[in-house]
């Protein structure tokens, strides 16, 4: 038995998952109740690439952020705040974001006639209003797939984080799952050397000099199309998912006060 109650899962095959953060998959461990007792959400574990990615979060994070499961059992609950858990290594707790240079941004905003969900909008909202929305959004073409879409990830402060590349049916606006998920990210495509990928909130840009209330939506197309409705809705990605370390990462950002009411 472990010393530590609390402790990253032991490999074994197929015990590493898909990381919240990066989206890489295989490479996430999670966290472990050695008692049994405890059954983290899917969240709550470490990410392999710690200078990519450098998601980590631990249970005594999760317990902080979480004082409801403390409160259940107030003896046990103070237990398990100082209960020992194991971090396998020391990670910065703050990691500088790299930029992608607005270059690659500015060069993938053409060719929109290989970009499938460009023309499935076109069918749908007409070019013009289509162009608006591209527009707004900075959705560029990758040639990746023989053309995708890319969702540029601009953040409060008009950097690019990564943008998110996806293929889609240019007839049903849907993405094609088969015979692959066809996901990739910018940053991996373009080999950027020592990478330290942050995300932001897609749309973030949009924010700026805006007082806004925003809505949040689980997927960038969803943001896109809402905003075609309204114009006050914009975007975020995988809301559920990763809810908790990026409400921490928006916290210090003027994006911070637009959660609030998230948490
Ligand atoms: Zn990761």
């Amino acid at each position: 038995m472990s010393e530590y109650r609390f402790h990253l899962q032991k490999y074994r095959p197929g015990s590493k998952t898909t990381c919240p953060n990066c989206g890489k998959s295989r490479c996430f461990v999670k966290y472990i109740d050695e008692q049994g007792s405890i059954s983290f959400p899917g969240n709550v574990g470490k990410c392999d690439h710690e200078n990519s990615c450098g998601y980590h979060y631990t249970p005594k994070e999760y317990f902080k952020d979480n004082p409801v499961v403390l409160e259940m059992d107030e003896e046990s609950g103070k237990s398990l705040l100082s209960a020992p858990y194991k971090t396998a290594d020391k990670t910065p707790s703050c990691i500088v974001p790299s930029y992608i240079p607005s270059s690659y941004v500015l060069r993938s905003l053409s060719h929109y006639s290989i970009n499938p969900l460009y023309q499935y909008f076109c069918h749908v909202f007409g070019e013009d209003e289509t162009d608006r929305l591209f527009g707004m959004y900075r959705i560029g073409t990758s040639l990746k797939w023989g053309g995708s879409a890319i969702f540029w990830q601009i953040d409060i402060n008009g950097q690019t984080r990564t943008g998110k590349v996806m293929y889609y049916n240019a007839e049903t606006g849907h993405r094609v799952k088969e015979p692959q998920a066809f996901v990739s990210w910018a940053h991996s495509e373009l080999k950027l050397q020592d990478f330290h990928l942050k995300q932001c909130l897609y749309g973030e840009h949009l924010l700026k000099n805006s007082s806004s209330p925003v809505m949040l939506v689980e997927s960038e197309k969803t943001a896109v199309v809402m905003s075609h409705f309204s114009p006050i809705i914009y975007g975020w990605q995988q809301v559920e998912r990763t809810v908790v370390s990026t409400v921490k990462l928006c916290r210090f950002s003027k994006a911070g006060r637009l959660l609030s009411s998230l948490i």
